[in-house]
């Protein structure tokens, strides 16, 4: 039996849901698996130590243990539009940004820093 349409579908795979890791299609609303509403979510990054979710107007990190297996329930939200001095470092890759008044450091891989670096440029008009 053939199914033609699979690895078209498989790459449109796109949208990481930011609650159980099922990748869904990019224009999906909800989670198939979970059901958790994505239609905020505009991109998931899974890095070593936390996950990060960005929406229309706001940076999510949800920190991950010291192994980077499982959350810890400590969540950061940085609202788009209360940050400022945006730095994406090189080569040493960390994201910084000025909010609440202090510096933030995010140590970031060089994958997630490119797709965070155009996701930001696209939205906040860098
Ligand atoms: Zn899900």
């Amino acid at each position: 039996m053939m199914f033609p349409d699979d690895n078209q579908e498989i790459a449109d795979f796109g949208l990481i849901c930011p609650e159980c890791g099922v990748a869904n299609p990019e224009n999906a609303e909800y989670c198939l698996v979970c059901e958790r509403d994505l239609r905020n979510t505009l991109l998931f990054l899974e890095d070593d130590s936390f996950d990060l979710e960005i929406t229309s107007d706001c940076i999510i990190e949800y920190r991950k243990n010291f192994w980077g297996t499982d959350r810890t329930g400590k969540v950061n939200k940085y609202p788009l539009r209360e940050i400022s001095n945006l730095e994406f470092g090189h080569p040493i890759t960390r994201f910084k940004f000025d909010f609440n008044g202090k510096r933030h450091v995010i140590p970031i891989k060089n994958e997630n820093m490119d797709s965070l670096k155009k996701l930001l440029n696209e939205i906040l008009d860098l």
